[in-house]
């Protein structure tokens, strides 16, 4: 299910984060959002989620206006930094969270979860809590949790932010594999151009809040469209 972003702009105060942004994300793309700090790409993230709003320009699901929607009710499933797991929850319990919520019957709940903890490697992890978890199986829970309900799009934003390198990069071929077997559209920020690269179908540079280039990683390494791409790849 694709996403349409058009003519986004927001301004915190007088300053301007957002400049007329516009991009699409086809369905079952795996669409990479590179550039440096504060350049806008969670601002874009959060407008998307509906946890932030835009001054002008509208998001579309599927052909769809969503602007006015709660987060809740967009069908958005978000991985970000500071969106962690519950403490107080075993792994179970907060990977079946949004299905509890949304009161998916038990057996039907029960399989869900038990596929995603297969899906990304933690069978038999089930009962434990978070604490009794490395921060890359962490991750992978937070990544079976926002998957969970089934949603039309999944945006992570620097998910492997906090892990260190060895296991950031197991968890790129994890999002990578994840996205291959489930094909959510997702939207993947990351200021580390290593890591975009690696995972994404297509990668859209983002800097002072405009997208300077969108392209397949070899068209931005090969062909960079401003002096900017070409300075920063
Ligand atoms: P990125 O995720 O690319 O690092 P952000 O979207 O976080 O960029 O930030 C873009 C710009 O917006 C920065 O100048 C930042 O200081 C500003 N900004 C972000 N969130 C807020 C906020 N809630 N209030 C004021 N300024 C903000
Ligand atoms: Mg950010």
């Amino acid at each position: 299910m694709g996403i349409e972003v058009r003519n986004l702009t927001k301004s915190y105060g007088t300053n301007r984060v957002l400049h007329d942004v516009s991009f699409d994300v086809k369905p079952g793309e795996l669409v990479g959002l590179l550039g440096p700090s504060g350049g806008g790409k969670s601002t874009l993230l959060r407008i998307i989620a509906g946890l932030d709003s835009a001054d002008s320009g509208e998001v579309l699901l599927d052909g769809e206006r969503v602007d006015h929607l709660h987060a809740r009710d967009r069908g958005i499933g978000f991985v970000f930094q500071h969106y962690a797991l519950f403490r107080h929850m075993t792994v179970t319990d907060n990977v079946g969270f949004g299905l509890d919520v949304r009161k998916v019957p038990r057996d039907r709940r029960d399989a869900r979860v038990s596929t995603l903890l297969e899906l990304m490697g933690l069978a038999g992890l089930g009962p434990r809590y978070p604490g009794q978890l490395s921060g890359g199986q962490r991750q992978r829970v937070a990544l079976a949790r926002a998957l969970a309900p089934g949603p039309r799009l999944l945006l992570l934003d620097e998910p492997f932010g906090a892990v260190d390198a060895r296991v950031r990069e197991e968890l790129r071929r994890w999002l990578r594999r994840l996205h291959d077997e489930v094909h959510t559209t997702s939207i993947f920020v990351t200021h580390d151009q290593d890591e975009a690269f690696a995972v994404s179908d297509r990668v859209m540079i983002v800097q002072g809040g405009h997208i300077d280039q969108a392209g397949s990683p070899t068209e931005i390494l090969d062909h960079p469209a401003t002096e900017f791409v070409a300075r920063f790849v």
